[in-house]
């Protein structure tokens, strides 16, 4: 085992943790000055106050966004200005790499080497590519007769809430804030109580680079009260939401309760790993335990179903065993880790009880299957491998969100499309062939909104990402996030003959 590296330890020690929220440009205490403790999931330790927020904060950080909407301090400005800013903010954000990657590892537990070599940059570049894009965007002028004019235009949708989970702090907040601030939107951002830190300080670098107060706001506090005093505030008028599909149901309750709101929602998964016989079995190994046990296994679109002819079944599930002991979790400071520590407590009563229901429903334990590390203080689980799973185990059918796979036998290809589509979530698939024929038609067959071909961990912002089915709507990424935070308008101008 590598030694941890001093400087990640002494600099953590050294951290001074600003909890307050930041409304209309200021950090500010809550209203009640009520907070809660963040503790670190690597270790136990508690790492600073963090505010509680109720619906009274969640009430002035929505005024503060309003105000700023109306006044057009924001979205009054040239597409060009508002780009220049935001590639500063994306700056700022790599100027800040090591203390946000310190942040996140000591916040939510993943290694400190993905946490810069990962989440930071693609932080930054996400509001750097929205940046860059928000000038170059034409609206449509529709085919009408010479007495009239009708203009097509995107027009900011006004305030918009972003609800984020804890798995990737940053990127789910960038996610929001690039389309959502480079369309003209003011946002408040409700962070997760597992991990609120890294968002407070993206916001303070996006008032650094001059985002105008009362633009972006983040309240931080528990879902049942910010979260929910922001879903159904009447003057939001858009929610960004990512998280489980339980929180993604009341989401829509919220909207229909209040004002009707957009409501976006990023789910959870239960992603279909297809290996064939006539596809390169060893490379399929080695890449679904890669996805697999990356972040933990906390990322909504672990490869965790993984379906697998009858006649290699046995072979593969070995192969993946043989594999899960290199991402043994160890200490998240360490830049040799590659496996850090679970969220927190109740997430790892939740990964260790599906472990020991795999094991009650009589699946075959073939690697890992225990907590690690518990003198820590932290919160470690082993990198497990479950065969002989069948459909209606709850492994098989659940999000574990926790690094716990399961390999289950199909006998042809029909089903093996039928297994892969037979789940309540649709968020993305994979598929192993090398027959050109069977490759496309299973992607074509797969019910996700994300199909790999012959690899998993291809991955872009250029692309969009989200699910079919429960696993929710709408789509992260790509230019197609901006239809989630603009509302289409037509003017019909009349042309008078001369
Ligand atoms: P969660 O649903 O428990 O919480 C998500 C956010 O909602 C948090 O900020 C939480 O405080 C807030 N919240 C909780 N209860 C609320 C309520 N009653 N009203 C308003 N807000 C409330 O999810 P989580 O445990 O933080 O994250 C894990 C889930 O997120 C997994 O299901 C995972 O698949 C999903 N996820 C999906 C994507 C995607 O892009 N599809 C990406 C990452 C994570």
């Amino acid at each position: 085992m590598n030694s941890p590296t001093p400087n990640w330890r002494e600099r953590a020690a050294a951290l001074a943790i600003d909890g307050r929220a930041l409304v209309d440009g200021e950090r500010i205490a809550s209203a009640s000055g009520e907070t809660f403790d963040k503790h670190s999931p690597i270790d136990g330790r508690r790492l600073g106050a963090v505010v509680r927020g109720r619906a009274e904060d969640v009430n002035r950080a929505v005024a503060s966004a309003r105000a700023a909407f109306d006044d057009r301090r924001w979205a009054g400005k040239a597409p060009a200005a508002r780009k220049k800013i935001l590639q500063r903010f994306a700056e700022g954000i790599l100027a800040a790499k090591d203390e946000l990657a310190l942040l996140e590892t000591l916040d939510m537990g993943k290694p400190i080497r993905y946490s810069l070599a990962v989440d930071v940059p693609a932080t930054a570049r996400c509001i750097a590519w929205y940046a860059e894009a928000v000038d170059k965007l034409y609206d449509e002028v529709a085919p009408t007769a010479d007495n009239a004019l009708a203009l097509i235009t995107r027009e900011p949708m006004g305030v918009v809430g972003a609800i984020v989970p804890w798995n990737y702090p940053m990127i789910m907040a960038a996610w929001k804030l690039g389309p959502a601030l480079a369309a003209g939107n003011s946002v408040v951002l409700k962070p997760s109580e597992k991990s609120p830190l890294t968002a407070l300080r993206l916001a303070e670098i996006a008032v650094a680079a001059g985002l105008p107060p009362g633009v972006f706001n983040v309240v931080p506090g528990y879902g049942g009260e910010a979260g929910e005093a922001l879903a159904l505030h009447p003057e939001v008028d858009a929610i960004g939401f990512t998280g489980s599909t339980r929180i993604g149901r009341r989401m829509l309750e919220y909207s229909g309760r209040s004002n009707l709101k957009r409501v976006y929602n990023e789910l959870g998964g239960k992603s279909a790993f297809l290996v064939f016989p006539d596809g390169d079995v060893e490379r399929a190994a080695e890449t679904v335990a890669d996805s697999m046990f990356f972040n933990q296994g906390e990322s909504c679109n672990a490869p965790s179903r993984v379906l697998v002819h009858e006649s290699i079944a046995a072979d593969f599930a070995a192969r993946v065993a043989a594999l899960a002991p290199r991402y043994q979790p160890a200490d998240p400071l360490d830049p040799g880790t590659v496996m850090g520590a679970i969220v927190d407590e109740t997430q790892l009563d939740t990964v260790l009880g599906y472990i020991a229901a795999g094991l009650a429903d009589g699946a075959s334990c073939l690697a890992g299957g225990r907590r690690a590390r518990a003198e820590t203080g932290g919160y470690y689980v082993e990198p497990t491998v479950f065969d002989g799973v069948t459909d209606s185990m709850r492994i098989a059918r659940e999000e574990i969100f926790g690094p716990v796979l399961s390999v289950l036998r199909f006998a042809d290809e029909a089903q093996a499309v039928a297994m892969a589509n037979a789940s309540a979530y649709g968020l993305q698939a994979s598929v192993w062939s090398d027959n050109v024929h069977r490759a496309h038609r299973v992607a074509r067959a797969l019910r996700a909104g994300t199909v790999h071909v012959n690899q998993y961990d291809e991955d872009d912002i250029t692309v969009p990402f989200g699910g079919y089915k429960q696993s929710g709507n709408g789509r992260d990424k790509s230019l197609h996030a901006f239809d989630k935070y603009t509302e289409l308008k037509t003017t019909w101008l009349r042309i008078n003959p001369a």
